[in-house]
């Protein structure tokens, strides 16, 4: 375990803990670039059956929302992940909260067909480009869709231009995977659809605080009570640290324990983990170090 700052100082005290938010894509597991194969990282089952036994509140948000969250933790739960289908969150679960509250009741979807999974299941009318209606809508909602050509994003164009509010899933150019980093479709999409519309747009996905605030109300705790675990300074920890969470930065995804000493105001995580299962030893979590004595968070092993 290392920790983020200066040698000699003292590692930034850690908050009370009282449920977990678990990034997906280089936390707990990489894919393939295709999201095919996946293969779970060192010490994830672990941490999430402790917390589980402990009754500790743990939700997956991923940024990823190719598939609809109970299909996704299906898909976790067969890897020995044990993540309850009502545990697995996609930005398209955010979505469809923010959009129920702002009254939107049909949206345009561009995405493939699981994007609009959590909008349909909130009772919100999805239409797909060149369906009938594409036009005639209250939101355009982009996420995953590696197939979106510009017949797609001419629809939201014109959807935006006839007055529709832009959601989107997730604003980040890159994610981790088997093969290194990966582009995030949605990032490229949105990029097209504003130099055109110059629309603004409300993000869903992490760093949003839509997000932290989605998963503070489902963990049942303040936002400042959760833990996020993520790999990226930019998706993560800038969300946690802007909502007053506590923060860990793990170097199995898009960072390296040494990209992470560089790190600075809200991109520097309270702890960096350099495996997740320091989780359960470093005393984040009282009940699961209960009886071993609190490591020094800031010795180097
Ligand atoms: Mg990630």
């Amino acid at each position: 375990m290392s920790r983020v700052a200066e040698p000699g100082q003292p590692a930034e005290a850690l908050p009370p803990i009282k449920g977990f938010m678990f990034d997906l894509d280089g936390t707990l597991l990489l894919s393939d670039r295709s999201l095919g194969g996946y293969q779970v990282l060192p010490g994830a089952i672990d941490v999430l059956s402790a917390l589980r036994d402990a009754q500790i509140p743990f939700v997956v948000l991923t940024n990823g929302s190719a598939y609809p969250p109970a299909e996704q933790a299906a898909r976790l739960r067969a890897l020995g992940l044990p993540v309850a289908d009502d545990a697995l969150f996609t930005p398209s679960s955010v979505a469809a909260e923010l959009m129920t509250r702002s009254g939107i009741r049909r949206a345009l979807v561009l995405g493939s067909r699981g994007v609009g999974h959590s909008l349909s299941a909130a009772g919100i009318d999805i239409v797909f480009p060149g369906e009938p209606g594409a036009a005639d809508v209250q939101a355009v909602y982009v996420g995953w869709h590696p197939d979106c050509n510009m017949k797609d994003i001419e629809a939201a164009c014109l959807a935006i231009w006839g007055g529709a509010t832009m959601y989107v899933a997730s604003d980040v150019p890159f994610f981790a995977t088997k093969q290194g980093r990966t582009m995030g479709y949605s990032y490229a999409i949105v990029g097209a659809i504003r130099r055109m519309t110059k629309s603004p747009f409300i993000l869903t996905g992490k760093p949003s605080l839509h997000a932290l605030r989605f998963v503070a109300r489902k963990l049942g705790v303040p936002a400042r009570s959760v833990a996020v675990v993520g790999d990226d300074p930019a998706v993560e920890i800038i969300m946690a640290r802007r909502g007053g969470a506590t923060s860990f930065g793990v170097t199995t995804g898009v960072m390296a324990a040494d990209d992470w000493m560089r790190e600075t105001g809200r991109r520097r995580p309270h702890r960096v983990l350099n495996q997740i299962r320091d989780l359960l030893t470093n005393g984040a979590i009282p009940m699961l170090t209960a009886g071993h004595p609190a490591q020094d968070l800031g010795r180097a092993r």
